[in-house]
């Protein structure tokens, strides 16, 4: 079985070899191991995305997002994307505030139509991910 050390100590580590080698390093974001020679855009999900970010402020999303993140942001604080209906507890069934956010979308829609923008826009961005022309990166720990 592999181990890999605590991550305090992976952060105390000098870097294991030079920028732009092929050998591993642990991605801050994700916490996964990525090899540098395969890190392109779009191959490290949670690493910020300028063009995500743009995206948000151009289609007003942003202010859904913080709306539904005072309304309806669950006991524990835990917020998901608005338009995300993935089960933040694992276990395969819609989470329960779904239909609501949904909902509140819809309504919020009609006062800020360019949000309408935002869905096919994020679609464009997932195949561009795929394609690897745009998403964000593996940052190595340093
Ligand atoms: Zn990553």
């Amino acid at each position: 079985r592999h181990t890999s050390p605590p991550p305090l100590l992976l952060l105390l580590l000098p870097s294991p070899c030079p920028a732009g080698s092929s050998c591993s390093s642990r991605c801050v974001y994700c916490r996964s191991v990525f090899s540098q020679s395969e890190n392109g855009r779009g191959r490290c999900r949670d690493a910020p995305d300028p063009a995500l970010h743009c995206l948000h402020q151009w289609t007003c999303v942003w202010c859904a997002e913080s709306l539904l993140y005072h309304c309806m942001s669950d006991s524990e604080g835990e917020f998901w994307e608005p338009c995300s209906c993935e089960d933040s507890l694992g276990e395969g069934r819609p989470h329960p505030l779904c239909c609501a956010r949904w909902l509140a979308l819809l309504a919020l829609s009609l006062f800020v139509p360019c949000m309408c923008c935002y869905l096919p826009l994020r679609a464009c961005l997932r195949c561009g991910e795929r394609c690897g022309c745009c998403g964000g990166k593996h940052k190595a720990v340093r």
